[in-house]
């Protein structure tokens, strides 16, 4: 995606995010939502950056860059809710676009869903809009009801 469908993403994520863990619409709601939306739009941003260092979609396209991000959260305290726009990042990459991402850079593979448009497509818009809700539903699920995310690892891990 352009950096236009990233911003985009990024504003209606902290929207949605900001209403997932304050439903009422009232002054915590909004600050939410403003103490988000710039961390997150930044985030979201950065991963292009690779468009003029290194190699576009692959140097800050990865797992180890998003792992690096979230440490500053765990080891600094600063930077916080910037991962989330990297991650959302990837995820309009490699579900909007047609192309994918080195996910797991410097092994170079390019990791990319079925679906997706084109960058310069006109349904571009539409796509992350419909990737932005699908978001914010599955963290509204994950937060709201209760799903038995731990009953599932411990199936799984029952199984191994
Ligand atoms: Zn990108």
């Amino acid at each position: 995606m352009n950096k236009e469908g990233h911003v985009l993403n990024a504003v209606l994520l902290s929207i949605g995010l900001g209403y997932v863990f304050y439903p009422a619409g009232d002054v915590p709601t909004f600050r939410a939502i403003a103490e988000m939306s710039v961390p997150i739009i930044l985030g979201a941003l950065f991963p292009d950056v690779d468009t003029a260092f290194g190699k576009h979609r692959k140097t800050l396209h990865n797992l180890p860059v998003l792992a690096i991000i979230y440490g500053y959260t765990v080891f600094f305290n600063n930077l916080h809710f910037v991962w989330i726009g990297v991650a959302t990042h990837y995820v309009l990459d490699v579900v909007g676009s047609k192309r994918g991402i080195a996910l797991f850079y410097p092994y170079t593979k390019e990791y990319g869903l079925p679906v997706g448009v084109a960058v310069s497509s006109e349904r571009a818009g539409i796509v992350t809009v419909a990737i932005s809700v699908l978001e914010v539903a599955l963290v509204a699920a994950v937060v709201h009801l209760q799903l038995p995310i731990q009953d599932l690892s411990a199936t799984v891990s029952g199984l191994v």
